[in-house]
């Protein structure tokens, strides 16, 4: 089966991303899978596949994904569309209502994406949910597959163009393709509430993916960071799990984009670039998860250990600018201001459907009437 992943622009400070999950979900199936932006769409390609999946990860690109898949059956009626995300785990049954998909994927998608490419028969596939069908959560990942993940964006190949030909500054170079996440679904990092990634919905997650959050080993991400580490020479390691990585007596070559979620201390940043030929770390400089109250105190002690190639940046709250006092204004990398965190942020502003509907319009008219020239909807009316 020939597949074309579509890939919605409206992400504010991550156009040019796209979910971390979805870049490995197909990285063995490099000959059947294309990935565009929504901006590249045309008549043509959406004529040349009749397999559609449509990513919708974040709840900023919901009104931009009804309208690409208007456009998709608009322009070829035997069109099948299956989407899937973290947005969409909450709201696919409204999107059933509103849009005209095909099939959406509950809980883990790693063996249906698998079975789904290899042609399997939908209705018999676990996990998958159709107009008229809905089958059972047969499959779970387990920690073992861990080890089984591979890492590749090569099916989408504007991604690498764009990433080659250095499209990346700001937040999206942090967030470089492939990411390894270590903990698979939801965040496993202490934090005070953090609606982030839906962090702080252990409950929420539970349901959808028929088991508790999980966390990568010690050996399972030093596997993950040499397979990527051969292959690219910009990658990026997402820890939202406790701490407790030790990569001594490794050497991993390219430049990691390091964030870690949950407390660190110097001495653990500093035998962590030791292993690291380039390393560029953001911390967020509170002591318990990126929403939380109590700032750590030793963010001076931890730049004194960036050198040439390995450098740290903090992510604060504007307000929070006074404790930084002392901290170079190079080093914070962004503040999440309280203008900036709702539009990703707070559940509130997605946990219903109408009002992630109302937001993600606003967001796309915006950017429609303001960002003309970097993304062209030509077929998105
Ligand atoms: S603490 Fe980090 S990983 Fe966890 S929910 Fe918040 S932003 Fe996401």
């Amino acid at each position: 089966m020939k597949v074309l992943v579509v890939i919605p622009c409206i992400k504010p400070n991550y156009e040019a991303g796209f979910s971390a999950p979805l870049a490995w979900l197909f990285s063995n199936h490099l000959d059947r899978v294309f990935g565009v932006y929504a901006s590249e769409l045309s008549r043509e390609l959406i004529n040349s596949f009749d397999v559609f999946v449509v990513e919708l990860n974040w709840f900023t690109e919901l009104y931009e994904f009804t309208l690409i898949v208007k456009a998709i059956k608009q322009y070829n009626r035997k069109a099948r569309i299956l989407f899937g995300g973290l947005f969409s785990s909450i709201a696919y049954r409204e999107v059933f209502e509103i849009c005209d998909v095909d099939y959406y994927v509950r809980g883990d998608a790693e063996l249906p994406l698998r079975m789904f490419l290899d042609d399997f028969p939908v209705r018999e596939t676990p996990n998958f949910i159709g107009r008229d069908f809905e089958s059972k959560l047969r499959y779970v990942f387990t920690q073992k597959e861990f080890k089984e993940i591979d890492y590749a964006v090569e099916w989408f190949p504007e991604y690498v163009r764009r990433r080659d030909s250095g499209f990346m500054s700001g937040d999206v170079e942090m967030y470089a393709l492939p990411m390894i996440i270590t903990t698979k679904s939801g965040c496993s990092c202490i934090h005070e509430g953090c609606d982030y990634c839906m962090g702080s919905k252990a409950d929420v997650i539970g349901d959808i993916y028929g088991r508790a959050s999980l966390v990568m080993s010690n050996d399972d991400l030093n596997r993950a960071i040499s397979k990527v580490s051969e292959k690219y020479s910009d990658y990026c390691v997402y820890i939202n799990s406790e701490y407790r990585y030790d990569f001594g007596g490794r050497y991993y070559k390219g430049c990691a984009h390091i964030e870690v979620d949950s407390p660190i201390c110097s001495s653990d940043i500093e035998s962590l670039f030791s292993s690291f030929e380039r390393c560029v770390m953001l911390v967020p400089v509170y002591a318990e998860g990126i929403m939380g109250k109590s700032i750590v105190r030793n963010c001076h002690e931890m730049l004194a250990l960036q050198d040439e190639l390995h450098t740290i940046k903090f992510a604060a709250y504007t307000y929070h600018r006074e404790l930084l006092k002392g901290i170079p204004d190079e080093s914070v990398k962004y503040n999440l201001d309280t203008a900036f965190a709702p539009g990703w942020a707070h559940w509130d502003s997605y946990s219903v459907f109408k009002t992630a509907l109302a937001n993600s319009t606003r967001i796309y008219d915006y950017y429609a009437r303001n960002q003309r020239e970097r993304f062209s909807f030509e077929l998105l009316k």
